[in-house]
């Protein structure tokens, strides 16, 4: 028995031509499991009964089993997803006024180790499966009723942001079909202006973005110097700031349409919020059209690090939009779940506990 889910349109039309079908096949489980998000072969009406029994004698159409579900007073939803194996993830609904983001993991823990996140002090289990990346957006779309996928307009889970579990560019090649299925237009089809994957600085893997995908990126930065980015992120040693502006800027290169970079900068008190490391971030950039975000940092028990205080980012924001970039402060979305930024955590998690 093997699993629909998360298969390329090539890799479906092997399965078809297996079975002795003709490719337009392919077009119509793209249709029905995608597009209108049915899980039963019986359902498939436009599939003769005979075709229908064969097809649930061989494969299955999977989601993710859903351990819980809470909800934030802010509205954020958050699902702790298991897989067949046992793993689990955490996923994060963001709602906006008339649309939102679903907030996708792509590994079962992480092995990049930045010192400020609560994900990173799980370890590194597995890489998801492109199956188990796109589960998630199917599984919260179930959960919103949202199928069959209404138009761009006028959708709720409108928006993905690669930000959750995992280091997305270590698991490039299930991100690139998982991302691609998303994007299909005759399915989800969610445009590549609607994802935006967010990466610690994997700096030989940016580049390819721009082209396998288009899609967004941001870049988690979090510090203006060397000095600073390896006492807090590992990544830093190998990539260091210069090979990651460089990877920076031929994405931008690469892209068929202008788009910036976010550049993600976690506020960590007396560690990178001065006003000498905000001109040291505009100089930094030079050369790239960016935008930042300021996070203010989201505590987890035992953490070593303080958020700066209001003032401290303020005086940081300051700096940066009287260079002109656009630098908006994060709000952070449901905290009293610990779905907020850098939050996640899918074991030993005191809260799941209760
Ligand atoms: N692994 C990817 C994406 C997931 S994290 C990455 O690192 O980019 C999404 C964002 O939250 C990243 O910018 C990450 O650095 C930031 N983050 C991690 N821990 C945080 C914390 N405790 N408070 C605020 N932001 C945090
Ligand atoms: Fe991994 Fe991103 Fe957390 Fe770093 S910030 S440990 S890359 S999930």
């Amino acid at each position: 028995m093997k699993d629909l889910v998360g298969l390329s349109r090539e890799a479906l039309l092997t399965e078809v031509t297996a079975l002795g079908e003709k490719p337009f096949r392919v077009k119509q489980l793209w249709q029905w499991i995608y597009n209108k998000g049915v899980t039963d072969f019986t359902q498939m009406t436009n599939i003769a009964k005979p075709l229908q029994k064969r097809l649930a004698e061989n494969y299955f159409i999977s989601r993710p089993q859903i351990v819980t579900e809470k909800n934030s007073t802010d509205k954020t939803r958050k699902w702790l997803f298991r897989f067949a194996d046992g793993k689990e993830v955490e996923t994060v609904y963001i709602p906006e006024e008339d649309r939102g983001a679903v907030c996708l993991s792509t590994q079962v823990g992480c092995q990049m180790g930045c010192r400020f996140c609560h994900t990173g002090t799980q370890g590194f289990t597995r890489n998801l499966t492109a199956g188990e990346i796109v589960g998630q957006f199917m599984a919260a779309r179930d959960s919103y009723g949202e199928w069959p996928s209404p138009t761009d307009e006028t959708r709720f889970l409108s928006n993905v942001v690669v930000m959750g579990m995992g280091e997305p560019l270590m698991n490039y090649d299930n991100l690139v079909t998982a991302m691609r299925i998303l994007m299909d237009g005759e399915g989800i089809a969610l445009s590549k202006r609607r994802i935006t994957v967010s990466t610690s600085g994997i700096a030989d893997k940016i580049p390819n973005l721009a082209t396998d995908l288009g899609v967004k990126l941001a870049v988690s930065l979090h510090a203006p110097t060397d000095d600073i980015r390896n006492q807090i992120m590992p990544i830093n040693r190998r990539f260091p700031l210069k090979d990651l502006m460089e990877a920076c800027k031929e994405y931008q290169q690469k892209l068929e349409h202008r788009q910036y970079i976010t550049m993600e900068y976690v506020m960590l008190k007396d560690v990178n919020d001065s006003i000498e490391q905000a001109h040291q971030l505009i100089d930094l950039v030079k050369g790239l059209e960016v935008k930042f975000n300021l996070i203010p940092f989201n505590p987890w028990d035992g953490c070593p690090y303080e958020s700066s205080s209001n003032n401290a980012i303020r005086r940081f924001q300051k700096v940066l939009e009287d260079a002109w970039f656009p630098a908006p402060i994060r709000v952070s979305r449901g905290q009293d779940i610990m779905a907020a930024c850098g939050q996640l955590k899918s074991v030993f998690h005191k809260e799941q506990k209760k």
